[in-house]
């Protein structure tokens, strides 16, 4: 059998996950701040030995990407499809809420604000 073409969706993870990738060959002011990196396929922290990622790696991305969640959530996407090809006996909504659960808890600007 003819194996199909990968639809949009893989093709758009597949483009996640190179940036993903590229994020963490990257060089300059920022680059020593990756300790706490991925070690794949484990996906445990290279700095604590933790669940990637781990508590002191978010707090880093979140100061990373100050200004800027949307690219941090593509980002993470770019991870969590990584990771959901690396650990496929994992729970799917495991994996999500790991990779992804974490952004949405976030305070937004205006969250302090009084309606
Ligand atoms: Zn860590």
């Amino acid at each position: 059998m003819e194996e199909a073409a990968p639809d949009v969706r893989v093709r758009r993870a597949m483009a996640l996950g190179r940036a993903a990738r590229a994020h963490y060959r990257r060089t300059g002011p920022l680059a020593g701040m990756n300790l706490h990196a991925p070690v794949r396929p484990d996906w445990t922290c290279a700095g604590c030995g933790g669940h990637w990622p781990c508590h002191t790696r978010r707090s880093q991305l979140l100061a990373e990407f100050d200004g800027a969640p949307a690219s941090l959530t593509l980002l993470m996407g770019g991870h969590f499809i990584d990771a959901a090809q690396d650990l496929r006996t994992e729970p799917a909504h495991l994996l999500y809420e790991r990779f992804m659960g974490w952004l949405r808890q976030q305070p937004r600007p205006d969250d302090d604000q009084e309606p």
